[in-house]
């Protein structure tokens, strides 16, 4: 069979030629190769991906999934901890005279963009203190807090308005 990945590339011409076959395809990259060296997200595995690659009509659909080990700081009590990462993607990516595809580009962008906007460490971090930054999950404080349900906070919001 013919080798249709070279060098992170799919051959766009071998897609091409066999209009409606699926190709499969597996790979592995690590950070350096994604070029996420300077991300705020700390890869501790290569992002290893499985996919399928189809033409039809101009269009490369491939659709599969990624997985990584990776590393985040909390958006709540900032500490940094290890998460799995899983995602899967379908994207329609319209050829028009290329001859290849860079694959690494696609999937830095695909990673990037599915990563959580607000990490948590876990459902019930309790953050940091909004008074004297204490850290919730490790100790308590003696901050006056006023305990508030969001809904009446819109309620309130709204009657102020
Ligand atoms: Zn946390
Ligand atoms: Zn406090």
């Amino acid at each position: 069979m013919r080798c249709i990945v070279f060098l992170m590339n799919i051959d766009i011409l071998a897609l091409k030629s066999a209009p409606g076959t699926e190709f499969p395809f597996i790979f592995e990259a690590d950070a350096e190769r994604l070029e996420l060296t300077d991300s705020d997200v700390e890869m501790l595995s290569p992002l290893k991906i499985r996919m399928k690659a189809v033409y039809r009509d101009g269009i490369i659909y491939i659709n599969g999934s990624m997985q990584a080990t990776i590393r985040l700081a909390c958006s709540r009590c900032l500490e940094v901890f290890q998460a799995p990462f899983n995602w899967e993607f379908s994207e329609e990516i319209p050829v028009g005279t290329n001859k290849f595809l860079n694959l690494i580009q696609l999937f830095r962008e695909i990673f990037l963009t599915s990563l959580p906007l607000k990490p948590l460490c876990s459902d019930d971090c309790r953050g940091l203190c909004a008074i004297c930054g204490a850290d919730l999950n490790r100790q308590q404080c003696d901050c006056p807090r006023e305990e508030t349900d969001p809904r009446l906070e819109v309620l309130k919001q709204l009657l102020r308005q």
